[in-house]
């Protein structure tokens, strides 16, 4: 059989107890003390009568403890269901609800929001689940470990079994709960020791939320070649400190979407700390669209590391990846196929391969892909094709296999009846040397159906106006796709999910207002 998420923790304490294993910037623990407090708590939850399959709610800014809840729920048998911090009580509600959820685990800071839903929820009062400051109608989280024997619970958990539902942020809808078993999250993990060449000494900061797919992945990568991870445990993505903890907790690893990069780049050299960047080897860059200027001046800022570019989804784990020696030969694609994956194939929209070089939609197939939506068959119907997934990625293969990708289907803005990726258009607008960030949606219009519109972040202390952006690409984009509409917001406005996305509905209802 194929080790489970728990096993791997038990075999590492084993035969390296004192290594360390979980840390965030307040507490650390060894592999042994990971994995006693990791079975503690899962006979905890056990306790409160919760059985083999039952869904956890995990309400939690990044902090150490999900590196136990994880561990605690793989090894009791039950589901992980991770919310992102940032979601409304409405949002929270609707997906507490439609993964049955049996227990919550908050902290403190999140327990209002919580609180806000218990109504609409049939769950017993002890099995609301407190991190940190007690609080009447909730059970003590470090109560419940400090109750139960750690001693590995007595329950049999299968490589087929789920480990976590993760709701997928909802950028394109209402949000799915991807189902992710042990096997699919063991195969993504195995991969990514191979393509990272993953070391025990390796010390990866976890910076994106862990409730998202992209933190949890890299956690059980790391976790299964029996690493560190560090869990960087400050809500407001703070640069400098993020920066400054790369150089004093001998960080050899971090994963960061494009924007989070741009904000590392602005941290004044005096704010960067004294430590250096020694001992990163390997960073990765993922998530949305990274512009090749961002990925230059990362390259130029960490000379000593090399860059890679991950694409992937919550459903299909990782898809492809471009290495450190390929991004001056392919800056500008994602890769190819991560090792162990069959061929991407891009098909028109009648199910055929198209030529390299002409645009379709990807998809892709490998052992890291997930077992479907939660409880929507058929959603996941229509995301496969065979074996092959889709999630509705646009993209081009190059002669060389190296994939560029285009857009999300669903953000295609047609005007005049011509095509027009944002993408594209972003790409373009972002090589104005004034344009620090660039986002595009359409906006209806009358006479073209839609018509494009940019919303643009300016660098410090430039006078560029819409008619200047708009004049200026006139002599780089054909007519439809140059912008109608340019509007200018602060980086801060710019509406952005936690993992770096544009979150273009609600751009899109920013400008309707701005330009009316
Ligand atoms: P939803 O599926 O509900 O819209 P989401 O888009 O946030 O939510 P994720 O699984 O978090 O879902 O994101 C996967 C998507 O992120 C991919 O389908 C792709 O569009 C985009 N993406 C991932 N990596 C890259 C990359 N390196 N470059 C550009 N886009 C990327």
């Amino acid at each position: 059989g194929l080790q489970t998420i728990g096993q791997m923790l038990a075999a590492h304490a084993r035969t390296q107890p004192d290594h360390p294993g979980a840390r965030d910037l307040d507490r650390q623990m060894t592999y042994r003390e990971w994995n006693d407090r990791s079975c503690q708590l899962a006979n905890g939850l056990l306790a409160l009568g919760l059985t083999k399959g039952d869904r956890i709610a995990v309400f939690a800014y990044n902090r150490v403890e999900w590196a136990e809840i994880y561990a605690a729920v793989a090894k009791a048998g039950l589901v992980a269901v991770p919310v992102n911090f940032r979601l409304t009580g409405p949002e929270a509600a609707f997906i507490a609800r439609d993964c049955g959820v049996a227990a919550l685990i908050a902290e403190a800071a999140l327990g209002d929001l919580v609180d806000g839903i218990r109504s609409e929820l049939a769950v017993p009062g002890d099995r609301y689940i407190r991190i940190g400051a007690e609080a009447e109608g909730w059970c003590s989280y470090e109560g419940l470990i400090a109750s139960s024997a750690s001693v590995e619970p007595d329950i049999s958990v299968s490589p087929d079994d789920c480990w976590c539902l993760m709701y997928t942020s909802g950028t394109t809808g209402n949000p799915k709960g991807a189902i992710r078993s042990h096997r699919g999250m063991s195969m993504l993990a195995l991969m990514t020791q191979v393509e990272l060449s993953l070391k025990r000494k390796d010390n990866a900061l976890l910076v994106m939320p862990m409730c998202h797919a992209n933190s949890l992945n890299f956690f059980t990568a790391f976790l299964s070649i029996g690493a560190t991870v560090t869990v960087f445990n400050r809500a407001n993505f703070d640069a400098a400190l993020c920066l400054r903890t790369i150089g004093t907790m001998g960080i050899s690893f971090t994963s960061l979407t494009p924007t989070h990069f741009m904000m590392l780049l602005d941290v004044p050299e005096a704010e960067r700390g004294a430590a250096g960047f020694d001992r990163v080897e390997k960073l990765m860059i993922s998530s949305a669209p990274a512009r090749p200027e961002t990925k230059r001046a990362v390259m130029a800022m960490f000379p000593n590391s090399g860059l890679f570019e991950l694409y992937g989804s919550t459903e299909a784990g990782w898809v492809t990846m471009l290495h450190p020696d390929e991004q001056f030969d392919h800056l500008g694609t994602v890769g190819r196929e991560v090792v162990g994956s069959m061929p991407i194939r891009i098909l028109d929209d009648d199910g055929n391969e198209v030529e390299d070089g002409q645009p379709g939609e990807l998809f892709s197939c490998g052992p890291y892909c997930f077992e479907g939506y939660w409880n929507l068959p058929e959603k996941t119907a229509e995301a496969f094709r065979g074996d092959y997934l889709t999630v509705g990625d646009m993209a081009i293969r190059d002669a060389d296999g190296y994939i560029r990708l285009i857009d999300r289907k669903k953000n295609l803005i047609i005007t005049g009846g011509e095509n027009v990726y944002p993408t594209e258009v972003e790409v373009v607008l972002g090589q104005h040397p004034d344009v620090k960030d660039v986002a595009v949606v359409g906006q209806p219009d009358d006479r073209w159906g839609e018509r494009v519109a940019a919303a643009v972040v300016l660098r410090e202390g430039s006078t560029l106006t819409g008619e200047d952006l708009i004049a200026w690409s006139r002599e780089r984009l054909a007519g439809y796709k140059r912008p109608r509409a340019v509007v200018f917001l602060s980086t801060e406005e710019m509406p952005r999910n936690t993992t770096g996305k544009i979150l273009h509905r609600v751009l899109r209802d920013m400008l309707a207002d701005r330009t009316a």
